[in-house]
């Protein structure tokens, strides 16, 4: 559809002036995508929390409404920008653009955005994000990369979250992984609990080889 290429087109332009600034401070821009309830903002406190004083981190939270999420993460200490789409399923670059201008990117930061939550609407939207990583809980249904395989093939991360949960869950996690690999051979995943904290470590080793990455390229 021609509208719909326009907007892509323009949101990708955005991207790409939003990619070139992250650049010029060698920031690591990460994408956070999931359902509601997958526990994208409780995975950002934790990780913030843990990764604090190694990093200068920011985040830019997009809801529909409310600063609730924003407000949760400014807690930390971190700077947080919410940005609410009203009746909009994603963010799009030039809201992230936008964003910037209110937060302050240092040398060598690491950026979270944390997407509107759902499946399906930010998975054909670029953000200048270095890597989307998309969030799936064991409370979902395991099937969830085969039902939403565009976010799933889009992202190059996928965290397993509330693995705390496993004994209480009918979820399946190697079924669950099968999935995310047909859609997406590539596709890194780590398996952890923000609320316990085991399996993050793998999780950060990750942020922090991608960041050391970012930076040199600055
Ligand atoms: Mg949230």
């Amino acid at each position: 559809m021609q509208i719909e290429r326009d907007i892509l087109s323009k949101n990708d332009a955005y991207a790409a002036a939003n990619r070139e600034r992250l650049a010029q401070t060698g920031t690591l821009a990460l994408n956070l995508v999931s359902s509601p309830g997958a526990g994208k903002t409780t995975l950002l406190v934790r990780s913030i929390t843990d990764l604090e004083g190694r990093y200068p981190i920011a985040v830019i939270e997009g809801d529909q409404q409310t600063a609730n999420d924003a407000d949760r993460i400014r807690e930390t200490g971190v700077p947080a920008v919410q940005v609410n789409t009203g009746k909009g399923c994603h963010l799009d670059a030039h809201m992230v653009g936008h964003a910037f201008d209110s937060i302050e990117l240092k040398d060598g930061g690491i950026l979270f955005i944390e997407n509107v939550g759902n499946l399906v609407c930010p998975a054909g939207f670029d953000l200048g994000e270095a890597h989307k990583v998309a969030i799936l809980s064991v409370t979902e249904g395991d099937d969830k990369p085969i039902k939403y395989p565009d976010m799933f093939a889009a992202a190059d991360v996928m965290i397993l979250n509330k693995t705390d949960l496993l004994p209480y869950v009918d979820f399946d996690v190697e079924r669950c992984l099968a999935f995310a690999r047909r859609v997406n051979p590539d596709i890194l995943c780590f398996q952890l609990s923000a609320t316990t904290g085991e399996g993050t470590e793998a999780w950060y080793g990750w942020i922090e080889e991608t960041a050391a990455k970012a930076r040199a390229a600055a």
